[in-house]
């Protein structure tokens, strides 16, 4: 970990342990397809026996990610899906998790509908009231489960006061750290268990590979996750696992034009007469402002907005030229989610609307088109909606 310490993050993303191959010196991390590996000696293994429980090229990422997470221990699997299902399985029969009411809707599946099945009890909870937070836990509260900011509302949880209330209890404090990656928070220097990620989004940053991460700092969970690594065997395939490691090196580049240009929409949008709400951490009024600008260094580059009504909102969305409409986020090209039928389409309706998450929200990830087009784009479909609904247009005196 010679690089580690010495460097700022940016210099970190490209000059780390698996910068030059010692034995080639290759600039590139290679990609070690082999599923097994020779045994020299009949008393003695190697470092590597079969590719499921480690191998190079998966490992070189494995420690690149838990040196950015500041943590001791990464690992890889196939999907951000199975990393958090395989973090879940740190829990046992008649445990108990409380987690972000507005969790990503894969997550919000495995815990309802995969681990109630092997009687995990859970409870959703607003993670921005820590006094209501405090009431739900009860003695067999093993995980509290954050992810902040939350998807798709943008709410702000603060890590260190969940962290410190999980460790009072004895249980365990998880951070979905998808939305800002270890360039923009660490939960793991909050007082965090275990950080997960989706690198399917900005750690790899180009649509193009599904990946999960996992990264601890404790040395007992982290072997009891190699273990559920190892047995579930949820891991990322070499080519993958390169393809991350790629675009891992761009990050803090794109991370920082994208959210500059967030913040150029989400004060654009606001001031729009079709758009009700913003849900923004970097604008002053939105009610985690402060927080996040304490725990984290930006506000990422992932906003919503709730339009006028789910009329404007189609009519937007058939205008619209320039992000594609699409699940998923985090990309080089702005991408334009609707969550109600997408990202929370697992999520009953009823859920969706106590959540906030009505049929007039949008989710925008913003890539790294210049802003001013975005700005353009979005005013000309927003334009059209007022021309196709007059009646709107009439109520709000334009
Ligand atoms: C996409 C996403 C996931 C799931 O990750 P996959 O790579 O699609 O399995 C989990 N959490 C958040 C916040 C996400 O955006």
């Amino acid at each position: 970990m010679s690089h580690s310490d010495e460097y700022t993050f940016e210099t970190r993303l490209l000059h780390n342990d698996h910068k030059i191959d010692p034995a080639t010196g290759s600039v590139s991390v290679p990609i070690q397809h082999a599923s097994t590996y020779h045994q020299f000696d009949l008393d003695c293994f190697g470092k590597y026996d079969y590719c499921r429980s480690s191998n190079p090229t998966r490992e070189a990422l494995e420690e690149t990610i838990a040196s950015l997470e500041e943590g001791t221990k990464g690992f890889a699997f196939s999907s951000g899906m199975s990393a958090i299902s395989t973090a879940f399985l740190l829990l046992s029969q008649g445990d108990h998790v409380l987690i972000s009411e507005d969790v990503y809707g894969g997550t919000y599946r495995m815990v309802t509908e995969v681990l109630s099945r092997y009687g995990i009890e859970y409870t959703f909870v607003d993670m921005t009231d820590l006094t209501k937070l405090e009431q739900l836990i009860r003695t067999n509260t093993k995980v509290i489960y954050i992810e902040t900011p939350s998807n798709p509302l943008l709410k702000v949880s603060d890590i260190e006061a969940i962290s410190k209330l999980a460790k009072q209890v004895g249980a365990l404090t998880f951070v979905d750290n998808t939305f800002l990656t270890p360039a923009l928070q660490k939960p793991l220097t909050l007082g965090a268990d275990v950080v997960l990620h989706s690198a399917t989004k900005f750690l790899s940053g180009h649509s193009d590979v599904l990946a999960g991460l996992a990264v601890v700092k404790d040395e007992s969970i982290a072997k009891k996750l190699a273990f559920l690594q190892n047995a579930f065997g949820a891991v990322l395939g070499v080519q993958d696992a390169w393809l991350v490691l790629r675009g891992l090196k761009t990050l803090h580049v794109r991370l920082e034009q994208s959210m500059k240009s967030a913040e150029k929409i989400a004060t654009y949008l606001q001031k729009h007469p079709l758009v009700k709400r913003v849900y923004y951490p970097g604008l002053p009024n939105h009610n985690g402002y402060e927080l996040q600008h304490r725990q984290a260094k930006g506000s990422g580059a992932v906003l919503s907005f709730e339009l006028e009504s789910e009329a404007v909102l189609r009519s937007f969305v058939s205008n619209v030229q320039l992000p594609v409409f699409a699940v998923s986020l985090g990309a080089v090209e702005s991408i334009l989610s609707y969550p109600a039928k997408m990202s929370h389409a697992a999520m009953p309706e009823e859920e969706r609307e106590k959540r906030g998450i009505s049929n007039s929200l949008l989710r925008l990830s913003v890539g790294l088109e210049n802003s001013e087009d975005l700005i353009k784009d979005f005013v000309a479909a927003l334009d059209e909606s007022l021309v196709r609904t007059p009646i709107l247009s009439g109520d709000r005196g334009i």
